[in-house]
């Protein structure tokens, strides 16, 4: 099977998928999707690892900003935990701020370890900054390249990224919401990459998000370009964005 796209963040380790983990996994490979798996919890960065090697699917490790009321002692194994499997990783992350999480002092103390961690490790990040992306960028401080995943802040802060190397993700939220498929009108193709997030945002109404939704943005995209791009032509661009973001 030739693959054709990547779907640059989604949660396979996530507990729903337990009744259908080999299915979706299967959807997707048959489908031409690649697949990032992202740990954001201590279990689920356990379970990320498993299934990275069950799988032969591709690992990001972090700790989400919702799971930063934890103690010290949780971040430190997650902290620990990356570094031991440095090699299995692609990035660090999700990790980052959260507008509706009520400790900010705290989420930045823990992301800023992580972040130093990534520099470290020389990995890109991939950044979870509902609400506070202005405020992620100003951490990161071009350290290290970085990836915001399911971008939802402004066109001018995304081409700022974009200029300083970058990169954004759109996620399935792109087939429905108009605030973001404003988005897509706005930016080029540059540093952009497709993501599900999935099980979350599904572009179905009551059915799970799964990897191979990953094709409907892309589609939707097209949809929004085709005066520029042919199908084939944006599939390409974003594939080999996803490539060179993640170093694979
Ligand atoms: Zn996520």
């Amino acid at each position: 099977m030739e693959f054709k796209y990547i779907d640059a963040h989604c949660h396979i380790e996530d507990k729903s998928f337990n009744k259908n983990r080999d299915e979706i996994v299967k959807n997707a490979k048959d489908n031409g999707v690649e697949i990032v798996t992202s740990g954001a919890s201590l279990g689920g960065c356990k379970r990320a690892l498993n299934f990275k090697k069950e799988y032969g699917i591709y690992l990001t490790l972090g700790f989400h900003p919702g799971r930063t009321k934890a103690q010290d002692n949780v971040v430190d194994k997650v902290y620990n935990l990356i570094r031991e499997n440095e090699k299995e990783l692609l990035a660090v992350g999700e990790v980052g701020l959260d507008i509706n999480v009520q400790n900010l002092d705290r989420q930045k103390i823990v992301f800023e370890k992580f972040v130093g961690l990534a520099e470290e490790l020389n990995k890109p990040v991939i950044i979870h900054g509902r609400g506070l992306e202005k405020e992620c960028f100003d951490v990161l401080n071009n350290r290290v390249v970085s990836m915001f995943h399911c971008y939802s802040g402004s066109i001018n802060l995304a081409k700022e990224l974009i200029e300083n190397g970058h990169y954004v993700s759109l996620s399935t939220l792109v087939c429905f919401s108009k605030d973001h498929q404003n988005l897509v009108e706005n930016l080029d193709l540059e540093n952009i990459v497709v993501e599900t997030d999935s099980p979350y945002l599904s572009p179905i109404k009551g059915e799970k998000n799964e990897p191979k939704n990953v094709i409907k943005v892309v589609e939707k995209i097209w949809e929004i370009k085709k005066e520029e791009y042919s199908l084939a032509e944006i599939t390409k661009i974003i594939y080999d964005n996803t490539k060179k973001l993640y170093r694979i």
